[in-house]
């Protein structure tokens, strides 16, 4: 049995893609603040998976391998976690490494457009304000912002690189359906991340009819009345419940891993529900 008063932050980054810490960092910090298990959900990436679990193995806490992906829903950015999924598999991996090669020949078709119209920023400022992994417009955005260009982070966006914009560049990403697809087929247990970011509930019902797993119900960008809503989605729909942090490792406006945690029964739901299949 596990202990009840056990907590769980579901959902924590590292800098296997746009989190500060290291893999072995946060394990040693989840441990620091008394969580007894922590998920490793990188952005289009399972690259810290291995060393978190070492790191776990050595200083006893429980390490939840995932992976956030991103899928796009109407031109809504929406994230899938899978929990669990194989992470080894080479299927999957080079699957994830086709996703960050699209995402670097993005940035270099925006930094093209944006060359085309007089505006030059270089490549490599953006490669490093990505710090290598999963290079978007936000660092594109930075860099304009950087040079001079914009005065603002939205002017960024809503003069050159945002939706219909001169240099906006569509994104080539899978939809949340082959997303939840992809992570089933790598032995994946699925879960729509912080729902409340979309502020559309028909997201969160295409989801559950795409065959979505469980919803995140506790996440920094919910209030207490829309996390009650996810709950009652939930339960109404026999759904898993996770809530984490979204932790990137610093603080910038955002909060810090454990800050949101859950109790263990909701891990242990989930790897009930992975023992069913
Ligand atoms: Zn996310
Ligand atoms: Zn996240």
């Amino acid at each position: 049995m596990a202990n009840t008063k056990a907590m769980v932050d579901f959902h924590v980054h590292t800098n296997c893609s746009d989190g500060l810490l290291s893999p072995d960092e946060v394990v040693r910090k989840a441990k620091e603040i008394g969580l007894a298990a922590i998920g490793i959900a990188d952005h289009d990436s399972v690259d810290g998976i291995e060393e978190a679990i070492k790191t776990g193995d050595e200083i006893g806490i429980e390490v939840v391998p995932a992976v956030e992906l991103s899928c796009l829903y109407n031109n809504n950015d929406i994230h899938v976690l899978g929990y669990y999924i194989d992470y080894k598999n080479p299927e999957l991996l080079s699957f994830l490494e086709s996703v960050q090669k699209k995402r670097l020949e993005r940035a270099y078709k925006i930094v093209g457009k944006l060359s085309e119209q007089g505006i030059n920023i270089d490549v490599e400022r953006v490669l490093e304000l990505s710090s290598g992994a999963s290079v978007g417009r936000p660092h594109i955005a930075q860099a304009l912002l950087e040079q001079g260009y914009v005065s603002s982070f939205n002017e960024a966006f809503w003069k050159f690189i945002g939706y219909h914009c001169p240099a906006y560049v569509p994104k080539m990403e899978i939809n949340p359906q082959e997303g939840i697809n992809l992570i089933k087929k790598f032995a994946g247990i699925s879960i729509l991340a912080h729902p409340g970011s979309y502020h559309k509930d028909d997201i969160v019902y295409a989801l559950i009819a795409a065959g979505v797993e469980g919803i995140e119900v506790w996440h920094p960008e919910h209030s207490e009345n829309s996390a009650e809503h996810y709950l009652e989605i939930s339960q109404k729909n026999g759904l898993l419940i996770t809530g984490g942090s979204d932790c990137h490792g610093g603080r910038k406006g955002k909060i810090f891993m454990g800050e949101i945690r859950v109790p263990y029964h909701y891990l242990s739901e989930l790897k009930q529900k992975r023992f069913e299949k």
